[in-house]
């Protein structure tokens, strides 16, 4: 595939100014689907850092701070569009760095653009209150920004969470110091290339990329930073949280998951069958929310057993640009993660399984989407998070054993119940421990306005929807005795 990058891929973006590291050293950016180095990138460190957050201060002083919520929002529209009239290009970059199968790298580009939109038309439109008081007093509200934000991102959907992050952020007027992942980070440089031409100030976005252990700590535990997004592991997330503690510093988590689906006798299994699958193997299982666990009833295991076996068998795994159903894995440390799996799964039944197809470098990092049936709930496939085209079919009688199977994880981020039956549907809302519950479809397409987050160890705080401009801003009391 031709190299489709416009822009240096190896400098930070401090103060509005394309730099250099300070320690001039950088990072191979590898492309997953063949091994091969694609570039090499900053390798930022606790010095940019610093100068990343000086320089967001700055902007908070200076023009961005002057803006109003009407001139923040037309900014991040006019982002929106800018986005939107590169979706190709993105798309492209996205799939080599992340290897993404190419419909899947746009739809995340188309995404980015929609997540600015809904920002900047929503920037304008987060009001206080008035409070009743004392005979005597007024009393209201104000949405004020943090000040500098922190965003540490994953490589697993960069453009998704640099958008539901940082352009809820932005649109509260804050600005923000962005530190993506080491392992994919060009579509943040591109997308801070285009907020510089849709006219975003000088400082409100910065870019640092980076080691997590150098860069993202550097970031986690500074002192100049008010408010700090994270997306990643839960042992990550924990550090930063500690380091955001110590400067107390408020901290949004949004970590990783082990998403049930609960599929009853009585669903309609048609209209089931494609999210049963895709919930698993959609960026070949790299989503913080993929539905890993598949419960069913018992009075339809065998068939759902059977159909999903056939669909899985006709699952084809190669390079990005090839545009198949499953990319290769970011790379190859996460191949061994994956391998390693498969490997606790060898007392396990497979069901179905995918193809390598034969034009896959053996450089890539391939692994076959694997379906497992008749798993134990307490088996380690069942309980751990594994990050791969991987899921378990675990067979339940009744309602009761389903939702005790479905809340017994660590985790809660995402839940589904397919059934006809109505009380069942609102009973179960009510009773899966997550942060988000589906009834008879999974992920509800992605919508940006809807508020994402979980329980438990898949983190706390919300992003996207109107709940993430809640998050990047905090409440002011104003009480006025006027007598
Ligand atoms: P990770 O925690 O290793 O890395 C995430 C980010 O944190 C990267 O930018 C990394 O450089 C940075 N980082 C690493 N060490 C750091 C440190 N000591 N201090 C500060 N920052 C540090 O996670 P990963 O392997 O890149 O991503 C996979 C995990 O992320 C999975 O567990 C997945 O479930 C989770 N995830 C969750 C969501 C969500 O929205 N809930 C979305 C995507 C990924």
């Amino acid at each position: 595939m031709p190299n489709p990058l416009w822009f240096n891929p190896g400098l930070c973006l401090i103060g509005g100014k394309w730099v250099s590291p300070a320690s001039q050293a950088d990072i191979p950016l590898i492309n997953p689907s063949d091994g091969s180095e694609i570039c090499r990138i900053a390798r930022g460190g606790a010095t940019d850092i610093d100068a990343a957050v000086q320089a967001a201060q700055a902007a908070l002083q200076g023009d961005w701070g002057r803006k109003t919520a009407l001139e923040r929002g037309r900014i991040l529209t006019r982002l929106g569009q800018l986005v939107l009239e590169r979706v190709d290009d993105l798309a492209r970059i996205e799939a080599m760095d992340v290897g993404k199968p190419l419909t899947q790298a746009r739809a995340d580009a188309v995404a980015l653009a929609r997540y600015c939109e809904f920002y900047g038309g929503a920037a304008d439109k987060v009001m206080g209150e008035t409070i009743p008081y004392l005979e005597g007093y007024t009393v209201y509200t104000l949405r004020e920004p943090h000040g500098v934000t922190g965003h540490i991102v994953p490589w697993n959907y960069p453009m998704q969470i640099i958008g539901r992050s940082v352009g809820a952020a932005l649109a509260m007027g804050n600005a923000c110091v962005l530190k993506p992942a080491e392992e994919a980070c060009l579509t943040a440089l591109a997308f801070a290339h285009l907020a510089q031409e849709a006219g975003l100030p000088a400082g409100a976005l910065n870019v640092v990329p980076g080691m997590g252990a150098e860069a993202g700590a550097a970031l986690s535990g500074h002192p100049g930073v008010d408010h700090i997004s994270f997306t990643g592991s839960v042992a990550t997330g924990a550090l930063v949280q500690q380091a955001a503690g110590r400067n107390v510093v408020p901290v949004t988590l949004e970590l990783g998951g082990k998403s049930p689906q609960l599929v009853f006798d009585d669903a309609d299994l048609d209209a089931a069958l494609p999210f049963l699958v895709n919930a698993g193997i959609q960026n070949a299982g790299q989503t913080c929310s993929a539905s890993s666990r598949i419960l069913v009833q018992r009075g339809i295991y065998e068939q759902v057993k059977t159909r999903m076996a056939a669909a899985y068998t006709d699952l084809t795994v190669g390079p990005a640009q090839e545009d198949l159903r499953v990319g290769p894995l970011i790379s190859a440390r996460q191949k061994e993660i994956v391998t390693g799996f498969l490997a606790k799964g060898s007392d396990l039944n497979i069901a179905g399984q995918g193809r390598i197809v034969d034009q896959a470098p053996e450089q890539g990092a391939y692994v076959r989407p694997t379906l497992f049936a008749d798993v134990p709930p307490d088996h380690v496939l069942a309980r751990d998070e594994i990050f791969g085209p991987v899921q378990v079919l675990i067979p339940f009688d009744t309602e009761e054993e389903a939702v005790h199977i479905a809340n017994s994880t660590d985790y809660g981020l995402v839940a589904s119940i397919w059934t006809r039956d109505g009380a069942r549907q609102m009973r179960l809302a009510k009773r899966l421990r997550s942060g988000q519950v589906f009834i008879n479809n999974y992920g509800a397409g992605g919508g940006v306005e809807l508020p994402f987050g979980g329980v438990g160890k898949s983190g706390h705080g919300r992003e996207k929807g109107f709940e993430a401009l809640y998050g990047f801003s905090q409440l002011k009391t104003v009480a006025a005795c006027h007598g």
